[in-house]
């Protein structure tokens, strides 16, 4: 049992069972809590023959290599999330119409000892050759723009994003 549920959120208890750390039930007094799973994007930009990655400057998988995106929040469409992310995270401006949606993986993402399981929606775009790129330095220590031959896979950080780096880049 992780240390986050260790006790019912609504009497207290500590008689209950969390099955598949999915669904979370109170043997007491029958409170139920589905540990859904939540929504992310991750978005491929490709420029010529090289697709941008970024440097994680944060827990988890911190220093190693990922993708620009991040959780959908409530109430967003995916399109919209990858265009907020791309916003804040690299200030760039694109139009949703431009995303490609190219693919779904299911993650794990281990944050501050809960996981949390993610289904990572998998877009691609093009970059236009002059446009500019600010990186939000608390997220993301670098950007680098990589060819196929240039990836090394031990660098990558989450399984969802190595399964679609051997998919979609590696191609
Ligand atoms: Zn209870």
């Amino acid at each position: 049992m992780p240390k986050f549920f260790q006790f019912c959120p609504k009497c207290g208890s500590s008689n209950h069972k969390f099955e598949n750390h999915h669904r979370f039930e109170c043997l007491d007094c029958g409170f139920v809590y589905y540990h859904n799973c939540a929504a992310a994007v991750m978005v491929i930009m490709r420029r010529d023959d090289k697709v941008l990655f970024t440097v994680r400057n944060n827990e988890p998988k911190k220093g190693k290599l990922d993708f620009p995106g991040g959780f959908v929040d409530p109430k967003e469409s995916a399109q919209f999330a990858a265009k907020r992310e791309l916003k804040e995270e690299l200030d760039i401006d694109i139009d949703m119409d431009d995303l490609v949606l190219l693919d779904t993986e299911p993650n794990d993402y281990d944050f501050r000892d809960i996981l949390y399981r993610t289904l990572d929606i998998v877009f691609e775009i093009e970059l236009k050759d002059n446009q500019k790129i600010n990186l939000e330095k608390s997220e993301i220590q670098e950007a680098k723009w990589l060819s196929a031959d240039e990836i090394n896979m031990e660098d990558i950080g989450f399984d969802s994003m190595k399964a679609v780096v051997k998919k979609y880049v590696l191609k």
